[in-house]
């Protein structure tokens, strides 16, 4: 029977092959395959309707070697501890490949955000920060955004977090809107340096960006800001998705129109003269580049060997397995992994919480140029070391990541 993976299956998977390759030292690996620390709440609110309303959620902080703990916080009705462990591990072997001085975290809250009013949503938030709050702080660890989490929701976790220290600390949260303490750039930066990734994986390649067919899974603030970035770069889009399904159309669409679409219906589907088509068809596609930007374990065994694009980018966090892994590498498929294709947002996050600790504020020209610069010494870095190694991009990133985290655990020591 084919063995099920799960993000932290992956994630140990993953963590494994970078262990060998590194000889790393047992002990440490050990050390590395466990969060630091979980925290399990219930949180628990007052629905419109005056029922109670009990919903779990977690933190799961991994390792803060390199500095206080950074990440995402997602709501979502599936979302596992394991997930969120698997994602914390993720964040911290992204930070140190882009080379932050921060360790890696997630949170999840088990909430369907399509069935909850926004005053729901408001007492969720304000009730799971007030939940984790002594292990949260601008040096301890710093939320941002992740699925089906935003704006409006960091700015609530921001007020929360004030109201209880009794002052405003705009750096204890990224991903804030810019009126409020949030960096330009914020919102389309985890695009942005899928985008900056893509572009260089093309230069090796010798493929034109301009006309090169792309298909983006995942309609939300990383696959719709790809979408309209590799559009606007002269890519055509010819297939995008959400968690309804998708839409085919060979001459391309512009993003923005589906957006406007989606916004009236709920959906992608149904645009225009495009055919609907499944997730798993999108993933298929005829293309030249795919951009998954939607859940973990999308592109896996059955369908890897399926897949036409030349470069799969992952905007979204695992969405390969490790099986597939090989497949794609064994086809020549040029993958780049998620823990360096998608770490531009946490990249501006941190360029957010520079801003907000020295109380200045970046143009969106210094903060989009200071990300490009980060983002292709981290694909140099990582295509070097594939070369030296003869892997595929994750094998390198993996080793990079666990590398320098690992060096920094031994150097440190342990206390006591
Ligand atoms: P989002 O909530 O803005 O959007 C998620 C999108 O995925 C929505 O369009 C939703 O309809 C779609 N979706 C959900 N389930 C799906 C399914 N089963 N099949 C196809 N589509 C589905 O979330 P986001 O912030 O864009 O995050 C997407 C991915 O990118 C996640 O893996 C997240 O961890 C990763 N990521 C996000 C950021 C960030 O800055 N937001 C940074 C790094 C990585």
């Amino acid at each position: 029977m084919a063995k099920e993976h799960t993000a932290l299956t992956v994630a140990l998977e993953q963590l494994d092959i970078a262990a060998q390759k590194l000889n790393l030292d047992r002990g440490i690996h050990a050390i590395l395959k466990r969060p630091k620390r979980a925290i399990i709440v219930s949180v628990t609110i007052k629905m419109d309707d005056c029922s109670i309303g009990v919903f779990n959620g977690c933190r799961v902080q991994h390792w803060d070697v390199l500095g206080p703990f950074k990440g995402g916080i997602r709501y979502h009705p599936n979302v596992t501890l394991d997930d969120v462990t698997a994602l914390a591990m993720w964040m911290t072997w992204k930070c140190a490949i882009i080379g932050l001085p921060y360790g890696g975290a997630k949170g999840g809250v088990n909430c369907d955000t399509k069935k909850m009013s926004r005053g729901e949503l408001e007492r969720l938030t304000r009730r799971y920060v007030s939940l984790i709050f002594d292990y949260l702080g601008p040096h301890r660890d710093v939320p941002a955004p992740d699925v089906y989490t935003n704006e409006q929701t960091m700015a609530w976790i921001m007020d929360t977090y004030s109201q209880l220290k009794g002052y405003s600390v705009p750096e204890s949260v990224t991903g804030k809107p810019v009126e409020i303490g949030g960096s330009e750039g914020r919102v389309c930066a985890t695009s942005l340096g899928v985008s900056f990734c893509i572009r260089e994986a093309a230069k090796e390649l010798n493929l034109k960006l301009k006309d090169a067919a792309v298909a983006v899974q995942g309609f939300g603030n990383v696959g719709y800001n790809a979408a309209s970035i590799l559009h606007s770069m002269g890519c055509k889009i010819v297939a995008v998705s959400d968690s309804t399904g998708g839409i085919y159309c060979k001459d391309g669409i512009t993003p923005y129109n589906v957006r406007v679409h989606k916004n009236k219906t709920g959906s992608v589907k149904g645009f225009n003269d495009c055919t609907d088509i499944t997730n798993a068809e999108l993933l298929q596609t005829k293309c030249d580049i795919l951009v998954p930007a939607a859940m973990e374990n999308q592109i896996n065994k059955q369908n890897a060997g399926k897949i036409k694009a030349k470069i799969v980018a992952e905007g979204a966090n695992g969405p390969t397995t490790p099986d597939a892994d090989k497949i794609l590498h064994e086809k020549g498929v040029r993958l780049i992994p998620d823990i360096l294709a998608n770490s531009g947002g946490v990249t501006v996050s941190y360029f957010e919480w520079v801003q907000n600790l020295t109380r200045e504020h970046w143009t969106l020209e210094e903060v989009n140029r200071k990300l490009e610069e980060k983002m292709i010494k981290a694909y140099v870095d990582v295509h070097k070391l594939a070369k030296k190694e003869q892997s595929d991009m994750r094998t390198a990133a993996l080793m990079l990541g666990v590398g320098r985290v690992a060096h920094a655990l031994k150097t440190l020591g342990l206390w006591p």
